[in-house]
This record gives C-alpha cells, sequence and structure tokens, in this order.
C-alpha cells in the first residue's frame, strides 16, 4: 500500500468514505451511514477486527475493511 501512487491513493481513500457513507452494506443488506457493515457482517467478524475498524480512513481503516472483507467472503 505505500508505494502506490498519490492519485490511485485519493481513488483507494475515496472508495472507503463512499462504503461508510453507503447505507448498503458489502453483503447488499441496509446498514446505517458511517458504519462499515450491517450488524449481522459486523458481529460475525473477529473482535480484533471488529476493533480495527474503529480507526479513521486514512489510518488504518483501509485494512480492517479488506480483512474483515476477507474474513465474510
Ligand atoms: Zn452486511
Amino acid at each position: 500500500m505505500d508505494k502506490l501512487p498519490d492519485q490511485s491513493w485519493k481513488k483507494e481513500k475515496n472508495f472507503y468514505i463512499r462504503v461508510l457513507a453507503s447505507e448498503e452494506c458489502y453483503c447488499d443488506r441496509e446498514k446505517k451511514h458511517g458504519y462499515a457493515f450491517c450488524y449481522g457482517c459486523y458481529s460475525s467478524l473477529p473482535p480484533e477486527i471488529q476493533k480495527a475498524l474503529y480507526q479513521l480512513v486514512g489510518k488504518g481503516f483501509e485494512d480492517a475493511y479488506e480483512a474483515a472483507v476477507k474474513w465474510l467472503d
């Protein structure tokens, strides 16, 4: 992730900001604006990933989200 050129980093960051702003979860169910996942997905995640999802975009949220998606897959 460190070696991405600036433009792709911005795109990535916008992607995660949109994820948080959206009201649709990764699983297509409804979720709350500002949350990464719906309650069902979130509660099935291991506690360390749940905790990591409280980080801000640009401060670790990206990695937490990717780990969560891998876990839910
Ligand atoms: Zn979900």
